[in-house]
């Protein structure tokens, strides 16, 4: 066997199709053993190959960037009143938002929450749910 020729070597599945930049013993998309033979690319294989068109893909669209680079988005925060959980969240409840509060037993999850939504109730329609039963 000569030389490769102008183009770049990839190694395509006998059995599934898929090429790749690298020969390997099992192909890693349908997982056939010695099925990898080498061949040239014949056009940009990223194009049409749908294994590179994920989120690695839309790198051409969405420019890697620095971390300096990158702007501070500010969401709009909603105080609840309560000034330690609005420092924890932030500055306050961000629209759309999931919080999840975690902590043992006893250490005043419910009061904390019942006394935000009796403060945040002056300005907003709130809703309280809870899975566990009530205190006697
Ligand atoms: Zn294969």
């Amino acid at each position: 066997m000569g030389k490769q020729k102008a183009g770049k070597s990839v190694f395509n599945c006998k059995a599934c199709g898929g090429n790749f930049p690298k020969w390997s013993g099992q192909c890693p998309d349908c997982g056939g053993w010695n099925t990898l033979e080498e061949g040239v690319a014949a056009v940009d294989s990223s194009a049409k190959n749908p294994r590179f068109a994920g989120y690695a893909g839309d790198a051409s669209k969405n420019r890697v960037q620095m971390l300096a680079d990158v702007k501070p988005e500010s969401e709009g925060r909603f105080p609840t009143g309560i000034g330690e959980l609005d420092r924890v969240l932030g500055g306050g409840l961000v629209s759309g938002s999931v919080v999840l509060i975690g902590g043992d037993p006893g250490i005043g999850k419910s009061t904390l929450l019942i006394q935000t939504l009796a403060r945040l109730s002056d300005q907003l329609s709130t809703l309280y749910v809870s899975g566990e039963e009530s205190p006697e």
